[in-house]
């Protein structure tokens, strides 16, 4: 079992800060800004590279979580960036689909 879905059923500590049926919020181990949370789906879906039309709803709700999150942290007037890497070149580590929330300082664009 991958490791994010040890996370989603909890065999694995995690701190979690949002969490319903289909997903699963909680702060990333190695925080590259002053918030970094990853939401999930407790589906175990590759990657943005393997989404189908069927995976529409869980896709949704993982950005209506994200919006949550970011609200609940106070990032709502600051501004906020939504990240999904996929493959190689963006530096997918974990290949379990995970949306990164990062705010709480300014954001270089374009990234590295
Ligand atoms: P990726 O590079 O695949 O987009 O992001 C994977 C993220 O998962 C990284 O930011 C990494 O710090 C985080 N991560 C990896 N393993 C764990 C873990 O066991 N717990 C938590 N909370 N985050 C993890
Ligand atoms: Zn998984």
């Amino acid at each position: 079992m991958c490791i994010f879905c040890k996370a989603a059923k909890r065999e694995i500590p995690v701190k979690v800060v949002l969490e319903d049926d289909d997903l699963l919020a909680f702060h990333d181990i190695n925080p590259v800004a002053p918030i970094h949370v990853l939401v999930i789906p407790k589906q175990h879906i590759t990657g943005v590279g393997d989404v189908t039309a069927e995976h529409a709803e869980v896709l949704g709700k993982l950005l209506v979580a994200a919006r949550r999150v970011a609200e609940d942290a106070g990032l709502s007037h600051s501004g906020f960036r939504v990240v999904i890497n996929q493959g190689q070149h963006a530096g997918q580590t974990v290949h379990h689909l995970h949306v990164h929330v990062l705010g709480g300082r300014p954001l270089a664009w374009p990234p590295g």
